[in-house]
Order: structure tokens, then C-alpha cells, then sequence
């Protein structure tokens, strides 16, 4: 009698233990976005707008318009003011690291603290000291991009979107085979009327630099193949932050802050309109590094105090809802490459690559 009752018992458990861990390695995540957004710093993402430098008279034109749009008593209230997708939904829904007055810090690992070897770090899991510029030089490293590009179901599924024209160097498009628009591309030839209609405003469009674009034309070429191609990893980088504060203009830094938030909401409202990506596809946001503070936020450099600081969001499939990080934890810039890659189930061999911040 006793073994009969106990069998299904432990049949029971057994059957329980099989469901809960069905796979050792299950996908989370069926498609990943990957978002940078340039030298954006973490006292803006955390704080909102920085009264100092809002009572500049050197950084900040516009002041009264500035004060109506992003100024709050409140830090809480300032930030959802600068960027309210992210602390709306992604905080509430997602996840945030670096806030470093609760104790979360997210740190390059690289001695340069700009962007090629930022980049460098984000997209192949490991800095590499031997990247010293941001010179047009094919990364003779293998992005994370590459990597999964070349695994089944992924082949001629990746896609990159950036505004500045470095990255089909750092992705190295040459080799990789990974499409890389950039800097002034167009859609060539356009497959779609809106496509047409893109290369048309923005050849017709001044630009205030000669080496990025403005990201809003970044922005609407991956939205329209995210809707035309279903790639199931596309990688968008924006980078008016950087530019803006390089030319110490704090009123377009901090507009194209609250523009590339209100961007990261388009793109994930579609996402979440698309039968293809809805609930099945995680969002990653991060910087290539951080800047200086006080009459130093212009600048990022090695010897710029704290422009090593950056700052991770995520949303979506296969990401826990912890909201802003309050735990005393450090995490790198080189652990986004293997968590990109954990969340669509896959081990890259790429070397020396960080590990996943989710433990996939
Ligand atoms: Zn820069």
C-alpha cells in the first residue's frame, strides 16, 4: 500500500522537475534588438536634466524653453520628464543598471573611454587595447553580430543601422556580410515608397556634421526593415548625444536625449503591433561611454573623470521586471555581447567575452 501511494508522488515530482528545465540552454527571446545611443551620460538617464548646467550660461541656450520641457524639483519627475518611455515603461516593465547613487555600477573595461573602442566592447564581448582611434580601420575582431549571423535560422537575419559612418568598419561589413547603413547611405536601390522617399529628405537635408547623420534618418531606415524583412537581431545606433555635446550645445544634447527615447517608443510599439515580434523579442540599450562632469561633459577620454561610466536597459522576452537597480552589483560594457546572444539561445566562442548579465 505505501509503495503504491508513493509512486505517483515521485512520479509526480519528476514529471515537474522535467517541465521546469526542459532545455539547458532555452531561447528567451526569438528576436533581439540592440540599441546604442552615444555618449549619453547616466547623470541625465538617472536625474533628468543637470541643474548646473541648465544655469550655464556657456552650455544652455533656450533656458526658459528648457525649464518648461524638462526642468522638475523632483529628480524623479525631471527624468521621466527627459525620458519618459524609459522610466514609464522599460522601468516598469524591464530592467535599469547604473544608477551609482543606489549602488549600481556599469563600467567600460576599455582604456579609452570612446566610442570605436566602445563599440568594439558592446559588439564583440572584450575590449581590445590594441583599438587606440576611431579610424576607419576594418575591426579585425568578431562582433557578436557575425558571430550569430553565421548560426542556423540567423543566416542573412542581422542587420545594422547606425548614424555614424565608422560602424561598417567596426562591424567590418566587408567581411562579415552583415549589412551595415550608415553614416549618409541610402536604401540602395529602395525596395519600398517610404525608402525612396528617405533617400530623397535626406539628401536634400543639411547636416551639422560630416560624419554622422541625423539620427531621425538611422531611425525610420531599420523601422522600415524591421517591417519588411523581420530580422531577428538588428542593431540601431543613434549618435546626436555625442555630437551635440561635443559642440557643447546642452539644449540639443538634451533634446536629442528626450527625441531618441521618444524613437526607442516607436520602435517598440511596432515591435509590439507586429504578430512576428510581439512578446517574443527582448530590447537592449546601452552607451558607449559615459562623459565628464561639471565644464567636463563635453568631453570623453581616458583622464575625463567618470566618462568610463555608462549605463543598461532592457525590455521584453526572456528580461526580469526589476525595475531601476538598486543592488550594491558592477557590471561591464564587455557582458552585453553574451547577453544579446543568451537571449536567443546561443554560445558564442568569441574570446574572452564578458559574461551574460541574465545567466543565459
Ligand atoms: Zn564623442
Amino acid at each position: 500500500m505505501i509503495l503504491i501511494l508513493l509512486e505517483p508522488l515521485l512520479l509526480t515530482s519528476k514529471g515537474l522537475a522535467e517541465m521546469s528545465d526542459p532545455d539547458p540552454k532555452p531561447a528567451a527571446a526569438s528576436h533581439v534588438i540592440l540599441v546604442t545611443i552615444d555618449g549619453l551620460r547616466w547623470q541625465e538617464v538617472f536625474s533628468g536634466v543637470d541643474p548646473l548646467l541648465l544655469a550655464h550660461n556657456s552650455y544652455s541656450q533656450q533656458r526658459v524653453r528648457l525649464e518648461d520641457a524638462y526642468w522638475r524639483e523632483d529628480p524623479s519627475a525631471r527624468r521621466h520628464a527627459l525620458m519618459p518611455f524609459l522610466w514609464e515603461t522599460i522601468a516598469q516593465e524591464g530592467v535599469i543598471y547604473g544608477n551609482r547613487a543606489l549602488g549600481s555600477r556599469v563600467n567600460v573595461s576599455n582604456q579609452q573611454w570612446f566610442s570605436y573602442p566602445g563599440y568594439n566592447e558592446i559588439l564583440t564581448g572584450a575590449a581590445d587595447h590594441a583599438i587606440v582611434s576611431n579610424a576607419k580601420i576594418p575591426n579585425p575582431n568578431t562582433t557578436v553580430l557575425e558571430w550569430i549571423n553565421n548560426q542556423p535560422g540567423f543566416s542573412g537575419r542581422v542587420a545594422a543601422f547606425a548614424s555614424w559612418d565608422v560602424f561598417p568598419f567596426i562591424i567590418n561589413e566587408a567581411r562579415s556580410g552583415i549589412p551595415v547603413n550608415a553614416g549618409f547611405d541610402t536604401a540602395t536601390p529602395p525596395k519600398s515608397e517610404r525608402e525612396a522617399w528617405l533617400n530623397t529628405l535626406q539628401q536634400q537635408t543639411p547636416s551639422p556634421w560630416s560624419s554622422v547623420r541625423l539620427d531621425v534618418f538611422t531611425h525610420h531606415y531599420a523601422l522600415e526593415h524591421l517591417r519588411r524583412e523581420k530580422p531577428r537581431l538588428i542593431y540601431i545606433a543613434y549618435g546626436e548625444t555625442d555630437d551635440f555635446a561635443h559642440h557643447a550645445e546642452y539644449h540639443q544634447y538634451l533634446d536629442a536625449a528626450h527625441r531618441t527615447d521618444g524613437f526607442i517608443r516607436d520602435l517598440w510599439l511596432q515591435v509590439q503591433a507586429d504578430s512576428v515580434y510581439r512578446d517574443k523579442t527582448a530590447l537592449i540599450i546601452v552607451t558607449d561611454h559615459g562623459r565628464g562632469a561639471g565644464g567636463q561633459w563635453t568631453d570623453h577620454e581616458i583622464g575625463i573623470d567618470g566618462a568610463d561610466a555608462i549605463w543598461i536597459a532592457m525590455l521584453g522576452a526572456g528580461v526580469p521586471a526589476l525595475g531601476e537597480v538598486s543592488a550594491d552589483q558592477q557590471l561591464w560594457q564587455n557582458q552585453i555581447a553574451a547577453t544579446v546572444a543568451g537571449l536567443l539561445g546561443v554560445t558564442p566562442d568569441l574570446p574572452r567575452m564578458g559574461p551574460s548579465i541574465l545567466g543565459n
